[in-house]
């Protein structure tokens, strides 16, 4: 990859991603085989005037042994300085920079039960602290191209070549082969006016039918509005991208009313594994049942994880012809692949898009309907032939989606 490019790139991660402000902390996390491109971050991160820049490393191979070798209890224990560390962060807000290139097959043949111990005893103590920051700083997570992930996407081609491969796609579809800040602030209008239309419309409900068997009804949150693009921080007003790419207009839906079967469009990536052609069907906003092709045991282990993790938290609209669809790839990786498609989430729901959440609690906001869990999963429903209709407040039928893009 170019130098040049490479700069262009960390410089959008820098400045429209996170949009670092004079005198703040950033802290970037990124795997230790990003060492060239994080440092042109921390580089631009300077430029735009931050306080100080540090970077927490992860390994594909250390993460592999960590899981293997230590037991739940002690990979689930929090000590003292760890908290501190989150209180800490709690007050100077820092942005927070994620530089995505793990090996999507990195934690292949560990135990998932361990994994979701581990998270089932974590999420508790961290939700709290992670809460008290919610909403009220920057943070943002891009890709970058690594040779375990290229060798994941570009099965058939040299590791070099599917490296380079990878680099080109995630350069084209984050807009970087044009001015790529410049291409930013035109894409955030255009996904501005798309979410500014679909919540003036005010919709009670939308019905999915697609001629892979799709024929779904979910419906829409009268407190929750829908968002696309960038978002502003609570308190300083700070516009930043959360997502490098991003394609998708998103709300969450109410929990509890969803009806319906649902068929992937794309294969899902969870825990290092794929699930593939699978299903799911809703009733009364619960998917009580699921079939895959291939990891059903997976699928059926993933809406278990918690009590709420079988609801949905998240309906989101993204063309068919979007530049990541257009390349044809999977990316195994949900930065990318949600961006293909439409698609929708279970789990937790985004509690910040009820209107004026900041005046209250969480456990107010879940009482909305807006659901929580300790899992968030996309998936892939949007296909070439995709309707969608939407119906008003006060009854009015609205194509949203004909044929798989925006009809509005
Ligand atoms: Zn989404």
């Amino acid at each position: 990859m170019k130098k040049s490019v490479l700069k262009k790139y960390a410089r959008l991660i820098a400045e429209v991603g996170g949009n670092v402000q004079k005198g703040q902390d950033v802290v970037i996390f990124a795997n230790v085989n990003q060492e060239l491109l994080v440092n042109y971050v921390m580089e631009e991160c300077y430029k735009l005037g931050a306080r100080i820049v540090t970077v927490e490393w992860s390994s594909d191979l250390t993460a592999k042994t960590t899981y293997k070798k230590a037991k739940v209890n002690d990979l689930a224990e929090i000590p003292e300085w760890r908290i501190a560390k989150e209180k800490y962060r709690n007050t100077r807000l820092p942005v927070f920079i994620f530089i995505d290139s793990d090996d999507p097959d990195g934690l292949k043949g560990v135990n998932q039960k361990k994994i979701a111990q581990v998270s089932r005893k974590v999420y508790p103590i961290m939700k709290p602290l992670r809460d008290e920051r919610d909403n009220k700083y920057q943070w943002t997570i891009a890709g970058a191209s690594s040779p375990a992930w290229a060798k994941k996407v570009f099965q058939d081609l040299p590791k070099r070549k599917a490296v380079e491969k990878l680099w080109e796609a995630i350069l084209y579809t984050s807009r970087c082969n044009e001015d790529p800040i410049k291409a930013w602030k035109e894409h955030n209008d255009t996904l501005a006016k798309h979410s500014k239309a679909l919540n003036d419309l005010n919709l009670d409900y939308l019905e999915y039918k697609s001629s892979n068997g799709t024929d779904f009804k979910v419906w829409l949150n009268e407190k929750v509005i829908w968002e696309a693009g960038g978002e502003t921080t609570l308190g300083s007003n700070i516009y930043f991208n959360p997502n490098i790419p991003t394609e998708e207009c998103f709300t969450s839906p109410i929990k509890g009313k969803a009806e319906g079967i649902v068929f992937s469009t794309k294969p899902l990536s969870y825990n290092g594994q794929l699930i593939e052609n699978f299903s799911i069907r809703f009733k009364d906003g619960k998917a009580v049942e699921v079939h895959a092709e291939k990891n059903e045991a997976l699928l059926k282990e993933m809406i278990a994880m918690d009590e709420n993790a079988c609801y949905l938290g998240e309906v989101a609209l993204v063309p068919f012809t979007s530049p990541i669809n257009q390349t044809g790839i999977l990316f195994y990786n949900t930065l990318y692949d949600e961006n293909a498609a439409c698609h929708l989430a279970l789990g937790a729901g985004f509690t910040n898009l009820v209107k004026d959440y900041e005046k209250y609690t969480n456990d107010e906001l879940h009482a909305m309907g807006v659901n929580d869990s300790s899992i968030h999963v996309d998936f892939m429903i949007g296909s070439k032939d995709l309707s969608i209709v939407g119906t008003t407040r006060d009854g009015k039928k609205v194509q949203i989606f004909k044929d798989g893009v925006w009809a509005i």
